[in-house]
């Protein structure tokens, strides 16, 4: 569902990834780990278009990100075929980033409507439902103010869902949480799982990657160090670097 060959990124003069090489099956929980600054948030944001690779190839279900390739050159592709391809991919950030002046419902029915052309009616249906799947079938009328920071991030979770994307990316959901509501927000990812979505999911929960991830990577300084069955990486870490970075926070 996501193959990374080689890729680069940099930030002007700074290189923050330095030969990305990972592939993410269909229907996997793919969790990323690794320090602060080593490269996790802008590897997300390249595969959702908020960043552009600078070298190597990057595909979303067998589609080259943001480029069409003939021969051996790359063209950009156009903001509508851009728009497109993130279409496909929902994406959960460590903020919930609901829109402030509507309701939890109407969070969740906006992209629909605006992106999809889906009728009102049909949106307000399927936000209700979707709401209910993540718990808060009762706070459709909330605005995000009048709910807890983990309810807010499983109206965001609701939300991206609502575009039935092919692939759900996670960028530490539970990390600006209070401690006891990062559960829920665990379950439901945990629930969304079990469904068969594919899941790239950035995250410092460990029991949540030994528990529901299939595969667990370790980043640092911009490269993969090691990768492998969570509960082996975490119980038998190869690398200095990773056993190190697991001392830390296990
Ligand atoms: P954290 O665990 O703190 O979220 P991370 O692994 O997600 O870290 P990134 O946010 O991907 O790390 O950042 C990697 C490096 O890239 C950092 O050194 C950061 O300062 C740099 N960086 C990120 N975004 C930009 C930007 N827009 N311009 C310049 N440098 C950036
Ligand atoms: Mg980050």
């Amino acid at each position: 569902m996501v193959r990374a060959e080689n890729v680069h990124k940099s930030y002007g003069h700074i290189e923050v990834l330095k030969g990305i090489d990972l592939e993410v099956s269909k229907g996997e929980v793919f969790c990323l780990i690794g320090p602060s600054g080593s490269g996790k948030s802008t590897f997300l944001r390249c595969i959702n278009h908020l960043e552009k690779v600078n070298a190597g190839r990057l595909y979303v279900d067998g589609e080259l990100v943001g480029y069409r390739q003939k021969g051996d050159k790359l063209y950009e592709l156009k903001d509508s075929e851009v728009a497109r391809q993130r279409r496909d991919i929902g994406m959960v950030f460590q903020r919930f980033n609901l829109f402030p002046h509507m309701t939890a419902a109407e969070n969740v029915m906006e992209a629909p409507i605006q992106v999809k052309g889906v009728s009102k009616a049909a949106a307000r249906e399927r936000a209700h439902h979707l709401l209910e799947r993540v718990g808060l079938g009762d706070k459709a009328r909330n605005y995000p103010a009048q709910l807890s920071g983990g309810q807010q991030q499983r109206v965001a979770i609701a939300r991206a869902l609502a575009m039935d994307p092919k692939l759900m990316l996670f960028d530490e959901p539970t990390s600006a949480l209070d401690p006891e509501l990062v559960g829920d927000v665990l379950d439901v990812m945990r629930d969304l799982a079990e469904s068969g979505m594919t899941m790239v999911v950035v995250t410092h929960e460990m029991g949540f990657a030994r528990e529901v991830g299939d595969n667990l990577v370790f980043m640092d300084g911009g490269v993969v160090v090691e990768s492998g069955d969570p509960r082996e990486v975490l119980t038998n870490p190869r690398h200095e670097r990773t056993q190190s970075f697991l001392s830390k926070v296990l």
